[in-house]
């Protein structure tokens, strides 16, 4: 028998929200999926939401629906109208049926609703879409109000147990509280209590039309991070207003889609934004929400302890893991499937306009599609899996969680391939928990382990399959100067080439010649090699972008220090600043070299003073080069791609686009960038030009077949290696084991 953790007694003990009690204090927050706009998908979506429900999550929230036409994300988005409520009955009903509370968000886009009708309190366009909202006149804001209050009672009506209303990211409900976005001069306009009137109203009008039954729950934002966004004061008095009209539970949210602040992206320290959330707690007497990178169930349970909030929001941790209430009930939080707040697969996806998942647990929002069944005894294999990285880790997993006998075999001897790479980057320290979950999750799944050993083809006869997941290797380049070692695992001197060093050959730098130092991402990030204090990164692709930030980010981390980290962003209190941003520390940073240019329509952050180090050592010099001639870092995640440019700008690194390599001799590293040769004068250079799969014992097998031959399946890096990444891996990984 399983016995709940004492370590989670508060995130797991019962909460009377008022209107009913949940079963912990964990919240599936909103989170849009791309089920939401198709009726069609309304089985889908209840799988999914079900699945969180039976993994035991005390509350959950729908993505946003919006309570009239004008009001759509997107020109067939999600809304709760009339034509479509009927079928959410079957996600009201499956989740109720697995013992769960569920409330249906209603969104209002306001400006920034991706279509020609949008409107908002004012008129003009947002950073996000290209369509000028136009101004709601004052009846069209009325109309408004009981939009949503229909919708709501629409809701309720289909079976929910109440609604959330969205006044946060900057939705229109936030556009009506800011003095940036709303310079009306009318009754829902001038000055602070004017522009507070729309979303009280909205709230009164949806508390009247719920009944006293159904729970009203608004998303309040506590921190805009946009100039002229609200300030602490607006934001309390609007906080107690929302309780006097009968707001049951104020979820807290940070930071608009605009704002020019990460604030869920994994380099956002943990919990950053929890005593905010403190503060709204100490002015209200209902239960507040935290939400914003507590991904992790020790830290929702410290938030708690600090008294910093009543509930936490979960929406990325439970797409990673829908049973995660369930194992910290069961005594088994080891085995929990991190979130490392990657957005690969979830927020990216959705921004593309397609269905979102998890890079972790690639059944995300596919529950009915994607199914691991249990195979019976007599039809168990024994499966062979080679390589442990992130595909061939998932690979053994699922293999196993489905009955099926399974070795994994590793040849290092530490799991987790490439992204132990990874979790080496400043700001992506928390890949690591993937790395700490998967040897108690393989114990857990009774996974045989062999670490250290590389099998042959013939030691694999015995297996029924074989899940060949041994990776990449990096890109060998072809340069008149040096080349790569045939096994990639370091470069040496070409024949003939002059002043060029094997990787870890620095030590006899003296006596041996005096060209740069060329090493690859691998001998970088695992150690083999030390950087010098002026490095040229070829390659500026996803890993050449993470070595730049790995060469030049301040030291520590920002990102495990919430108070430097919120220097770093510029980050302020609202109670000081408005919109709790700080004005414009210094002129931008200088940018050197080619292709530096302005970033179009993605937001962009301020740029706060330089981090110098604090003893006034020469900062290092970086180059990132690459032969395109598009902006660097140009095919990064929609939701991420922003921070990693703005850290390299921040940092100086010296970008070059649409460069073509010469040599490398004893003065550096020479290219040609159109008619002009450039010297860069180095002393070590990372070549970091994609991979090439590494299939020699793929190919072994396939070639020695024979009878006895087990089957082969080639998954992840070792099947296809440009554009290789985990989030692929694992899902080619998973959909392969699910067919043996
Ligand atoms: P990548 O994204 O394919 O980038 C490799 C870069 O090397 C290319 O951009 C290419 O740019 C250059 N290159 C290719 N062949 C070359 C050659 N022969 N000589 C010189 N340069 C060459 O591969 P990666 O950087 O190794 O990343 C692997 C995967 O992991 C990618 O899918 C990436 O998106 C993912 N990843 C993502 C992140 C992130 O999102 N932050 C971080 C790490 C990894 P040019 O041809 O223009 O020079
Ligand atoms: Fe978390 Fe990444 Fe999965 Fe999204 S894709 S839920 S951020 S692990």
């Amino acid at each position: 028998m399983h016995t709940a953790s004492p370590g989670y007694a508060r995130l797991l003990s019962p909460l009377d929200l008022g209107r009913f009690e949940v079963r912990n204090r964990i919240v599936m927050g909103s989170m849009h999926v791309g089920l939401e706009d198709s009726p069609a998908d309304a089985e889908k979506l209840a799988a999914y939401l079900a699945e969180r429900a039976r993994g035991g999550a005390g509350l959950i929230v729908t993505g946003g629906y919006s309570p009239n036409r004008t009001g759509r994300l997107t020109p067939r988005g999600a809304e709760a109208d009339e034509r479509t409520m009927e079928r959410h009955r079957v996600i009201t009903r499956e989740v109720h049926e697995a013992d769960g509370r569920i409330l249906l968000q209603l969104l209002h886009a306001g400006r920034y609703a991706f279509h020609p009708l949008a409107a908002s309190a004012q008129a003009g366009r947002s950073p996000l879409s290209p369509f000028r909202a136009r101004r709601l006149t004052r009846r069209g804001v009325q109309r408004t109000v009981e939009d949503f209050a229909s919708a709501a009672a629409r809701a309720v009506e289909a079976g929910y147990d109440g609604v959330e209303l969205m006044g946060s990211e900057g939705y229109l409900l936030n556009q009506f509280l800011a003095p940036a976005t709303n310079r009306r001069r009318d009754r829902w306009g001038r000055g602070a209590e004017a522009r507070r009137t729309f979303p009280l109203a909205v709230a009164q009008a949806v508390r009247e039309a719920i009944g006293p039954d159904a729970l009203l729950s608004y998303r309040i934002s506590l921190l805009d991070l946009v100039p002229g966004g609200q300030d602490w004061v607006e934001t309390m008095v609007l906080a107690r207003g929302l309780v006097e009209r009968g707001v049951d539970v104020l979820s807290t949210g940070i930071g608009w889609h605009e704002s020019r602040v990460p604030t869920i992206v994994t380099s956002v320290p943990r919990a950053a934004f929890a005593p905010l959330t403190e503060r709204l707690r100490m002015n209200v007497d209902v239960p507040v929400i935290a939400s914003n990178r507590i991904h992790d169930p020790a830290v929702a349970e410290q938030v708690l302890a600090a008294g910093q909030a009543d509930l936490i929001s979960m929406a990325r941790p439970l797409l990673a893991d829908p049973h995660l209430p369930r194992k910290l009930t069961e005594g088994r939080a080891s085995q929990v499937v991190p979130c490392i707040a990657c957005n690969q697969a979830c927020l990216d996806r959705v921004f593309d306009g397609k269905r979102a998942s998890c890079l972790m647990n690639p059944r995300a929002g596919r529950e009915t599609e994607l199914v691991l069944t249990p195979v019976l005894q007599r039809r168990q294999r024994k499966v062979a899996v080679v390589g442990a990285g992130p595909a061939g880790l998932e690979a053994a997993l699922a293999a196993a969680e489905r009955g099926h006998v399974v070795t994994l075999f590793e040849a290092t001897d530490e799991l987790g391939g490439q992204l132990r790479m990874a979790a080496r980057i400043p700001g992506k320290e928390d890949y690591a928990q993937a790395l700490r979950s998967w040897p108690t999750r393989l114990a857990a799944a009774g996974v045989g382990i062999r670490l250290g050993v590389r099998p042959s083809a013939q030691d694999l006869l015995g297996f029924h399959d074989v899940v060949i997941a041994t990776g990449v290797l990096p890109r060998e380049v072809d340069l008149p100067g040096f080349a790569t070692t045939p096994d990639g695992s370091g470069p040496a001197a070409a024949a003939g080439g002059p002043d060029v060093h094997a990787a870890g050959d620095r030590a006899g730098a003296d006596t041996a010649p005096t060209g740069p130092h060329v090493i690859t991402y691998a001998d970088l990030l695992e150690g083999r090699a030390e950087p010098g204090e002026r490095v040229a990164i070829i390659g500026a692709g996803g890993i050449g972008v993470d070595v730049a930030q790995y060469l030049s980010a301040p030291q520590p981390s920002p990102t495990l220090d919430a108070q430097a980290w919120k220097r770093h962003w510029g980050v302020a209190d609202p109670a000081d600043h408005r919109g709790g941003i700080l004005p414009r520390l210094s002129a931008p940073c200088p940018r050197p070299g080619s292709g530096s240019g302005s970033d179009g329509a993605v937001p962009q952050p301020d740029q706060p003073a330089l981090d110098v180090p604090a003893d006034g050592r020469r900062a290092r010099v970086v180059h990132l080069l690459q032969r395109k001639d598009t902006k660097i870092g140009a095919g990064l995640g929609r939701t991420t791609g922003w921070v990693h440019r703005a850290e390299l700008r921040r940092a100086g690194v010296v970008q070059h686009t649409g460069v073509a390599y010469q040599r490398i001799d004893e003065q550096g590293l020479h290219v040609r960038v159109g008619d002009q040769e450039q010297l860069i004068e180095v002393d070590t250079v990372v070549i970091c030009a994609g991979q090439v799969s590494e299939r020699s014992l793929a190919d072994e097998l396939l070639q020695a077949r024979s009878g006895r031959s087990p089957r082969v399946h080639v998954v992840g890096g070792a099947d296809v290696a440009a554009e290789l990444d985990a989030e692929r891996a694992i899902r080619q990984a998973v959909e392969t084991v699910a067919g043996i």
